[in-house]
């Protein structure tokens, strides 16, 4: 498979052959389904934004990346190009998700994985499993929602839970190296940032514990700056889901604009700071990258849904921002067509922009493999300390 096949014949030949091979750090990424899916299960997981079946009139085949799985999958299934869906569903669903999982991975080109593990782990591979599927490395990311969820569960009393989620913390940082907080699904960004007093968290919880039922999910204000300043405190990036996601989540609460008020603060600009995937505010987390030095941000998870449009979003990605504040994602979930395909769409993206500013002559072709390489592994490896 030629990921740049079909591109420009002008495309400088030392850039196209640095893009084609250079290995990617994927920093955010979750595992692979471990159990077989239906038809129905899998249009369901080819669709970020609704959680309602698929209904009867269409197809979710019929999207950018439904195209883009007819693409660049079914060969790899023994398909043409461009198969239909139903010879693709039929020729994907007679194999084994652990054969699937081994065919789609490897040819990511994927050096490391940094894996969240937060979400539905018990239906997706590990990261151990992950790194036999694919022959790369991986590492974990926490989910601070998640901890809190179940620190506050076994804490003694909402007086202890401050004290019992630093502990926690403290003692997961071995095992990982970063975190994650899904603020933006759970209260939005458009909250009150200062760090709040242990007597505010106590009376937050305590709160909490009288409205919650049976499951305790956490959605307190209070708590999630918390949580999110005692991260702070470890140092190690913090992960924010930005934009795209589930209809769950008010979309326009996830602005990345609205964490200035956190941004600000000087003990934050101590810790990297990194911008999930953020479409469609991609060009705000630009600005932000350029306007603060612990700013980090990518365009994962977007490409694979705008499909052959993922080109004009690079674009976009490499306005503002400083080079060495972006970074390569898939946000892949579930489906192995999505690991790929996050490497796939953003080796033809950064092909088609940096090719056509080096053939202008705008760029010198070594900056322009320069600047690749940091996206794809340079700038991970340095904020994750890989
Ligand atoms: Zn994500």
């Amino acid at each position: 498979m030629d990921v740049l096949s079909g591109l420009d014949e002008q495309m400088p030949t030392r850039l196209a052959e640095a893009i084609r091979s250079m290995p990617l750090v994927d920093h955010h990424v979750h595992g692979c389904f471990t159990l077989p899916i239906a038809r129905a299960g899998f249009e369901e997981a080819i669709n970020e934004g609704s959680p309602d079946p698929i209904p009867s009139f269409m197809t979710q085949f019929d999207s950018q990346l439904g195209f883009a799985i007819r693409r660049w999958c079914a060969p790899l299934l023994g398909l043409a190009e461009h198969a239909d869906a139903d010879a693709y569903w039929a020729a994907r669903s007679a194999l084994p998700p652990a054969e699937l999982n081994r065919l789609f991975l490897p040819r990511a080109g994927v050096g490391h994985w940094i894996i969240d593990t937060g979400f539905s782990a018990s239906a997706i591979s590990t990261p151990l499993a992950m790194s036999d599927d694919s022959g790369a490395g991986s590492s974990e990311i926490l989910r601070l929602e998640l901890l809190a969820e179940s620190v506050a569960a076994g804490a003694a009393s909402a007086a202890a839970f401050a004290s019992d989620f630093r502990e926690a913390l403290a003692q997961a940082l071995p095992t990982i190296v970063g975190f994650k907080t899904i603020a933006a699904y759970r209260c939005g960004f458009d909250i009150d940032w200062s760090v709040p007093t242990d007597w505010q968290v106590e009376q937050a919880v305590a709160r909490w514990n009288a409205q919650a039922d049976t499951a305790l999910r956490l959605d307190d204000p209070v708590i999630i700056s918390f949580i999110v300043h005692a991260a702070v405190g470890c140092r190690l990036p913090i992960q924010f889901h930005v934009g795209l996601g589930d209809r769950d989540m008010d979309l326009h609460r996830s602005n990345p604009m609205l964490l200035l008020g956190l941004l600000r603060q000087p003990q934050v600009q101590g810790s990297p700071i990194m911008l999930l995937h953020c479409y469609p505010y991609h060009r705000e987390s630009g600005y932000l990258a350029q306007a603060f030095n612990n700013v980090y941000f990518d365009v994962g998870l977007s490409l694979n849904y705008v499909g052959a449009r993922s080109a004009d979003i690079v674009a976009e990605s490499l306005e503002l921002a400083p080079f060495a504040k972006q970074l390569y994602s898939s946000d892949a979930f579930g489906l192995p067509e999505l690991h790929l395909l996050g490497a796939v769409l953003w080796r033809r993206s950064m092909a088609q922009v940096l090719g056509r500013w080096v053939h202008q002559g705008d760029w010198a072709e070594s900056d322009a493999i320069r600047v690749a390489e940091l996206t794809a592994s340079g700038n991970a490896r340095r904020v994750y300390d890989l």
